[in-house]
């Protein structure tokens, strides 16, 4: 086996990441993340900046319990004040008192910012970095130096020097503001690194990008490519402003386009996943998108190009999207041809012959339907839905026989009622219920009724709902299409109604989600 360069990947998401706007974590949720990428095998994980808050505090507190297995837990601070002394220095005693085994510390390395912001000397700000990294490594911490704004300048170089000769084991450039290039990234880490060697230092180099440019991502691989081994960064690219490194995205070109060595390939064949839980538990909607694990990345519209990628995978997709636990999808639209329907069909496990009349008819049947509204490039488990009801021997699991909604305002409040008659096997149940809108009353008359045939539904969540009204002119008489995302753990689908009235679109649509529910779970 030939030892191939490895790179170290450091997760910045509960700390930095949790600067981003909507981004919240609970303690839970913070620890729930750095299970997931210890299972993963990221080399470090930042937990947080203890003394800032409790929630930090508390995870410090579970993860000294119960230690991470592989990941190394990193907490942030902050090189010591100007003219104070480490031992009194509140933030680095809450360093201490986090038992994290790794400090990470940020400190100046622009001398306008040690004049402006720091409001001392370069002089001081040097004993600053020197002094703080030493009492790090006196009280037996692994300290990584976060080099604030290093810029490819002789006081970056010296403030990396001083921290590397306080016993440092790695300098990290941080493009803090976001605003380089790579070439500057280039010539930043190429500088530390030759002043590394020529002290013979042992400590190595780091790179730490945000995306205010939209070069996050490049920045890294500049920086792994001018000699950086270890990439910072963030899952999901969440972080300030516009975001961190996404190390999603690192993490897959260094793998899968550099041939360098990151994470395990099993670790990177599970970053769909990952990025898909991360989002979920930050109570983000992942863009469709997203590189190399949004649901859009590998999806394919148009009939050429559907029919070109049934024929050579890799005619239209730059990579197998399985290396990332992604998948191909096909968009089907008004436009689209039989090979289209073929394709859409044999991702569900159907096969179709492209000369059966039955298809020639679904075709047909499809672009009857767009044509009344219906939309189904957005709404993957409504098609499959249609193609399955097409299957001989498939058999509705129940039918709605009846329903009526109530709309009252009542004083100051406004509630909704409704009832269903739906049958099952032959038995009829009648339901009814309240919510705070005729959809949601809906809903609930529905699950009463299926809960008890079909406990499956159970687990099943609403987790978007959105109403578009067609041919707008026509004013209240347009055609309502509505499109209802649900979801079950980390998978989500998407179904879509359409009718001139908006309770019957919401019904449909919700009624392809839950049999969708139960045909999937088989
Ligand atoms: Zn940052």
């Amino acid at each position: 086996m030939s030892a191939k360069r490895k790179i170290v990947v450091y997760d910045t998401t509960l700390r930095d990441g949790t600067q981003g706007p909507g981004v919240s974590f609970s303690a839970a949720d913070k620890e729930r993340i750095a299970r997931l990428l210890d299972g993963l095998s990221f080399d470090y994980v930042e937990g947080g900046f203890p003394g800032s808050n409790p929630k930090d505090e508390e995870l410090f507190a579970r993860l000294a319990e119960e230690p991470l297995a592989h990941a190394r837990l990193a907490a942030f601070g902050a090189t010591r004040r100007a003219g104070g002394r480490c031992e009194h220095d509140a933030n680095l005693n809450a360093l201490i008192d986090s038992k994290a085994p790794v400090w990470t510390l940020v400190g100046k390395s622009d001398t306008w910012q040690v004049a402006n912001v720091l409001q001392t000397t370069n002089n001081e700000n040097l004993s600053m970095v020197e002094e703080s990294v030493a009492y790090g490594v006196g009280k037996e911490r692994e300290v990584i130096f976060d080099a604030e704004l290093a810029r490819d300048s002789e006081y970056a170089v010296e403030v990396c020097l001083s921290a590397a000769r306080a016993g440092a084991s790695w300098v990290v450039l941080c493009d803090t503001n976001g605003g380089s290039r790579p070439d500057q990234v280039r010539s930043g880490v190429a500088a530390v690194r030759k002043a590394l060697a020529e002290a013979k230092s042992t400590a190595r180099v780091g790179i730490h990008t945000h995306n205010d440019c939209e070069l996050a991502v490049a920045n890294s691989l500049e920086g792994v490519m001018a000699g950086a081994d270890m990439v910072q960064g963030t899952i999901n690219g969440y972080g300030e402003r516009c975001g961190n490194a996404n190390l999603v995205s690192v993490v897959s070109n260094l793998a899968l386009k550099l041939g360098v060595e990151a994470l395990p390939e099993g670790s990177v064949q599970r970053f769909s996943e990952l990025s898909r839980t991360v989002a979920e538990i930050a109570n983000l909607a992942l863009p469709v998108q997203q590189p190399f694990v949004g649901h859009g990345a590998f999806a394919h519209k148009g009939g050429q190009h559907v029919a070109a990628v049934l024929k050579h995978k890799d005619a239209y997709q730059h990579i197998d999207p399985a290396l990332v636990g992604n998948e191909a999808r096909v968009l089907v639209s008004e436009l689209s041809g039989r090979g289209n329907v073929l394709a859409k069909a044999r991702e569900f496990g159907l096969e179709l012959d492209r000369d059966d009349p039955q298809t020639r008819w679904l075709v047909n049947h499809l672009k009857e339907l767009e044509h009344q509204g219906y939309a189904y490039e957005a709404a993957d488990a409504s098609f499959e839905m249609l193609l399955r009801r097409l299957q001989p021997g498939y058999a509705a699991p129940w039918n709605v026989a009846d329903f009526t909604t109530q709309v009252r305002k009542n004083g100051g409040s406004v509630h909704a009622e409704a009832t269903v008659k739906v049958e099952v096997d032959g038995t009829l149940y009648h339901t009814a219920a309240s919510g705070n809108g005729p959809v949601n009353a809906l809903d609930a008359a529905l699950r009463k009724a299926l809960s008890p045939r079909f406990p499956a539904l159970d687990d099943v969540s609403l987790h978007d709902y959105k109403v578009r009204i067609l041919n707008g002119d026509a004013g209240t008489a347009a055609t309502t299409r509505v499109l209802i995302e649900s979801g079950r753990d980390t998978k989500r689908w998407t179904t879509v109604g359409c009718s001139a009235n908006i309770i019957e679109a919401s019904l449909l649509a919700l009624l392809d989600s839950l049999e969708f529910a139960l045909v999937d779970r088989g």
